[in-house]
């Protein structure tokens, strides 16, 4: 089963649009003679992959995929495996390593795999809104599919009480509609109403929509799947329509001092 041949290219593709693929991200998928991966982000890169055999499958199959390519690779094809975003960051990076070392893969007599990184979500929808991520960050996720609630919930009071700018991964989904609500009492309990919120849906994609607002508020805005939160810290602020966490510089040297 394991024919030295083959490699797993775990690819990033960034959030939507080719312009923010890196070249390696594009020149590995012209490399791979399969490509596996989840139908919406398959969608994404249609005319890089027209040639290809395709792999594709609904979301809550990713395991059934990821063991896909794992065995693929191991009989001898070039397999990449995408994820959007960063393959590393809520990505499938991780299980595949995991499936790949319970079958006793190993990396000196293995086959080859290579993690190919990209811009997640974060990054992503910081750039369209300004600079909101220039301080101490963290992101959490608000699916408890496969994380318990208990633990998602220890995680929201530390970061909003050590004053983390906070990420917000999977917000919302036609089930999950309470965690939202429970993150934002949580972050109200320790930063103001008025704290600055950035509220990005589909970056990069052709859906692309970005709102800023602050604590308070932010739970009347329209929430889904492909929406990300970014909740400023004690010192982020919105001017001219920009989201801005101060990174210290002025406060230190003073901005009148700059001509
Ligand atoms: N690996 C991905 C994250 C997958 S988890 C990455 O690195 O970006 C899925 C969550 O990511 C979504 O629920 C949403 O919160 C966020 N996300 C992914 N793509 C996005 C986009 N284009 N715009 C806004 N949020 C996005």
């Amino acid at each position: 089963m394991n024919n030295p041949q083959g490699k797993l290219y775990l690819i990033s593709i960034g959030p939507g649009s080719q312009k923010t693929m890196t070249g390696r991200a594009l020149e590995a998928i012209e490399e791979a003679q399969v490509v596996v991966g989840y139908k919406t982000y398959l969608q994404l890169i249609e005319e890089l992959i027209a040639d290809k055999q395709i792999m594709g499958s609904r979301m809550r199959q990713e395991l059934e995929r990821c063991t896909q390519a794992c065995q693929l690779a191991m009989s001898g094809e070039r397999v990449a495996l995408i994820s959007s975003g960063d393959v590393g960051i809520y990505g499938m990076a991780g299980p595949a390593y995991e499936v790949l070392l319970h079958a006793g893969w190993n990396p000196r007599e293995g086959i080859e795999v290579e993690v190919i990184p990209g811009i997640t979500a974060l990054s992503a929808c910081a750039s369209l809104v300004g600079a909101p991520l220039t301080h101490d960050f963290c992101a959490i996720s608000l699916s408890d599919l496969m994380t318990p609630w208990s633990v998602i919930e220890k995680r929201l009071e530390a970061a909003a009480q050590a004053d983390f700018v906070t990420a917000l991964y999977n917000p919302k989904s036609g089930k999950r509609v309470q965690h939202i609500l429970e993150a934002q009492r949580i972050f109200l309990s320790h930063r103001s109403p008025e704290t600055p919120v950035a509220v990005v849906n589909a970056a990069f994609r052709d859906k692309e929509r970005t709102l800023l607002t602050n604590l308070a508020q932010m739970t009347t805005l329209e929430i889904g799947m492909q929406t990300t939160l970014l909740i400023g810290n004690s010192q982020s602020f919105i001017k001219e329509g920009v989201m801005v966490t101060p990174r210290g510089y002025t406060e230190k040297y003073g901005l009148d001092s700059i001509r």
